[in-house]
């Protein structure tokens, strides 16, 4: 039997059906909406380090720039698709509109494992992919930023690849750059902060509190060990799992993030952390924990595990985590879900703020960043909440209803419907 592929695109697609019924979206709105704006396919050979040449294959997709310039990050990935670029494109489109950001949305790939790549290698790869996508973005155009296995350093060599055609400097082409090369104080555990900041407003609604909470965390990249940290530090919760590609790790009495991320940084995987017990990663997903984390890939919530979930908060961080059928399933059972493009959106927040400081040449304090991005969370989250009661929808639904609702105004008074 041929075993099903599951395609994140064929999810948006579901999704943006189900919003179009309950906004009676205008046809042309959701005819412009169901596929990308513009998308870019480029072939790029790189030098290895060995001397043999490889080619790897590499996208960017522009999804709609209805609001503004096109804004999403780019992901390293082997198991890289046209259509996964093309799903996580329509999640930032909505992601940026729900926010009230002046972007649109896009999304870039590179098929690669950066695990097997030497730091040489990825910089030739990195410059490869901006020279083959240079007359497609820039900083009033496409704003490119770090994804799943793409890091400052990256935004970096890629920042100063498109300076160098343009003949000048161009902080502004990318985001989520290192600090003295225009980054913005707190864009590194952004993603993570505002995911926090929506969770507390959701456990004020829900009455529960966040002091006497446990987390599970799938995934301790860049979102999963900064939520794990802010989770302890900024709220008391006991972090009681994580997990990473390799292994997850369980501790009733509660995990030391710092602890872990040492750990991992020396021995390139939580696993073996002392003390800890090894789980699986579907274990992790299936514990008794108040607030679960998926900060990893998309699709680890599907039909099959969604009963067993256990916790009452689910924190989106991945991009795509939950399928439909397990949002349905989830729904029923009470469990209170921040959908992904809610609840991620801290990070491209704060690179909307990185893109206003790079324009303006001043730039703020981490204070500042924090007080704005805690502000924009919380009116995202309430306008989300307030949707799902008034239509009795889920909270991924309402947060459909607002972002396309502003797409859809957008491009009427655009006259492009
Ligand atoms: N890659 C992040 C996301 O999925 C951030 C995008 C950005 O900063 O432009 O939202």
């Amino acid at each position: 039997m041929k075993k099903e592929v599951f395609n994140p695109f064929t999810v948006v697609h579901e999704q943006l059906e189900a919003c179009a019924k309950i906004l009676g979206l205008n046809e042309n709105v959701y005819n412009i909406l169901k596929r990308p704006m513009r998308e870019i396919h480029v072939s790029l050979p790189v030098k290895m380090d060995d001397g043999t040449m490889k080619i790897f294959q590499g996208f960017r997709v522009q999804y709609n720039n209805a609001l503004g310039p096109t804004k999403g990050g780019i992901r390293f990935h082997p198991d890289e698709t046209i259509d996964t670029v093309r799903a996580l494109a329509a999640w930032m489109t909505w992601k940026c509109s729900l926010l009230n950001l002046p972007l649109g949305g896009g999304k870039g790939g590179v098929i690669c494992n950066p695990k097997t790549m030497s730091s040489g290698e990825l910089e030739r790869l990195s410059r490869a992919y901006i020279a083959g996508i240079w007359k497609y973005i820039g900083p009033e155009e496409d704003i490119p930023a770090p994804d799943v296995y793409t890091t400052p350093q990256i935004m970096a060599w890629m920042m100063d690849e498109y300076s160098k055609i343009a003949q000048k400097n161009q902080f502004g082409v990318v985001t989520g750059k290192p600090l003295i090369l225009g980054g913005s104080p707190g864009r590194d555990e952004a993603t993570a902060r505002g995911g926090l900041y929506a969770l507390q407003e959701a456990s004020d609604e829900l009455g529960l509190d966040l002091g006497y909470s446990t987390v599970a965390i799938q995934g301790y990249g860049n979102a999963g060990y900064n939520a794990a940290s802010l989770a302890k530090s900024l709220f008391g919760c006991k972090v009681i799992a994580v997990s990473d590609s390799k292994s997850a790790i369980y501790d009733k009495d509660g995990l030391d993030p710092e602890k872990v991320q040492k750990h991992k940084a020396k021995t390139s995987s939580v696993k073996g952390f002392p003390g800890a017990k090894e789980i699986s990663n579907e274990e992790l997903l299936e514990l008794k924990a108040d607030i679960l984390v998926p900060a990893a890939l998309e699709n680890v919530i599907t039909a099959k595990n969604a009963k067993n979930i256990k916790a009452k908060i689910l924190v989106e961080l991945a991009n795509g985590p939950t399928s439909p059928e397990a949002d349905d399933i989830l729904f029923a059972k009470g469990v209170h879900v921040l959908p992904d493009f809610l609840c991620n959106a801290g990070g491209v927040t704060v690179s909307y703020f990185e893109m206003a400081q790079n324009f303006a040449m001043y730039y703020w304090d981490k204070e500042e960043v924090d007080k704005r991005l805690a502000r924009k969370m919380a009116e995202a989250y309430h306008s989300v909440l307030h949707h799902s009661k008034k239509y009795s929808i889920n909270m991924r639904q309402a947060a459909y209803v607002v972002a396309v609702g502003r797409l859809a105004e957008a491009m009427k008074l655009r006259g492009w419907v």
